[in-house]
């Protein structure tokens, strides 16, 4: 799979890179570092990056503002998005050609070349094992891509913490450090909080709920986003903040917007189907949904409750 994506990329002149709505580093870092690779590599060919920038994730990359007509004869590379309703930037409908490259469940195997290793820690990982393959045939990495894989990798991993962390995953990352990137800047960027966030990170362990089995929650209502001037995207980011409780098994982390996100996080049970359940998806120790209501919202806690007595 990884030499039939190689020639697919060497037929396109014009590649441009999606990933999935709501950007995570690994999002970033898996299509900005394969655009970076690609740009190093066929400086003659056109290479874009597309989807709505994140403002949290600014210091990695900025993304490219194109027309229509560029996805005609274009080649589109999704990565890290599961399914085709997360894709950022539906214009991937216009391209001549689909490239899926993903670690998560594939659920929805969309795509001409599907390649979706779920053993990999995060997309980054396959995109740098990707680049070493093919390197023999001159694909070239760049200290920039270096640095964006790096993140991903970083991002996905809870810093090397969750199991999803292989000795290829660490293999990987040292090899990704011997190039000439800041990395105490990069940490800087990627864990360093605005007051308003450590605040709010305060209110999340002062107002959390152990509600049974090992079951987390936290509700952040539109009222408390407000007075601490967060958004939802912002909330999400504090999910793993709980995962420091002792004995907690699965949570949830609530944000309320148009709908309520959630954000579900286990050190055990496999959660995605709950997820599946409530409109979203993901790793089994790490996936997010939407509900439409608080009284949803206490349905799925009621979920996890479930799946947490049938666990123990
Ligand atoms: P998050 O809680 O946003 O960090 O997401 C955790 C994991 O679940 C990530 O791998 C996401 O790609 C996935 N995920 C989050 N929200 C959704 C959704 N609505 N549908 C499918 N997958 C999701």
């Amino acid at each position: 799979m990884k030499d039939r994506i190689f020639e697919l990329i060497q037929q396109y002149e014009t590649i441009i890179l999606h990933r999935h709505e709501r950007p995570d580093e690994d999002a970033y870092g898996s299509q900005c570092g394969l655009a970076e690779i690609l740009r190093a590599s066929f400086p003659k060919k056109k290479i874009f990056c597309v989807g709505k920038e994140a403002e949290s994730l600014v210091y990695l990359a900025s993304l490219d503002e194109i027309p229509d007509a560029s996805w005609e004869n274009a080649l589109a590379i999704i990565t890290d998005t599961a399914n085709t309703e997360r894709i950022d930037d539906k214009r991937y409908l216009l391209a001549s050609q689909l490239i899926k490259i993903d670690h998560h469940p594939n659920r929805d195997p969309y795509g001409d070349l599907c390649w979706v290793d779920t053993t990999a820690s995060s997309t980054s990982e396959l995109i740098y094992e990707w680049y070493l393959h093919c390197q023999s045939q001159g694909l070239l990495l760049t200290k920039e891509a270096a640095a964006l894989l790096y993140a991903g990798i970083v991002g996905d991993t809870g810093r090397f913490l969750y199991p999803s962390t292989t000795s290829k995953t660490l293999q990987y990352a040292s090899e990704l450090v011997n190039y000439d990137f800041d990395r105490t800047t990069l940490h800087n960027q990627m864990y360093e909080e605005p007051i308003n966030m450590v605040k709010l990170q305060g209110y999340v362990l002062e107002h959390f709920e152990i509600v049974e089995n090992g079951v987390g929650k936290i509700f952040i209502t539109k009222d408390v986003r407000e007075q601490f001037q967060v958004s939802a995207a912002d909330c999400s980011r504090l999910v793993s903040v709980l995962g420091a409780i002792k004995g907690i098994k699965v949570w949830a982390l609530f944000s309320e917007d148009e709908q309520i996100r959630v954000n579900l996080r286990s050190k055990g049970p496999a959660i995605n189907q709950i997820a599946e359940k409530y409109n979203g998806g993901g790793h089994p120790l790490a996936s997010g949904a939407n509900v439409p209501d608080w009284e949803t919202a206490e349905l799925l806690v009621q979920d996890l409750i479930k799946l947490s007595e049938s666990n123990k």
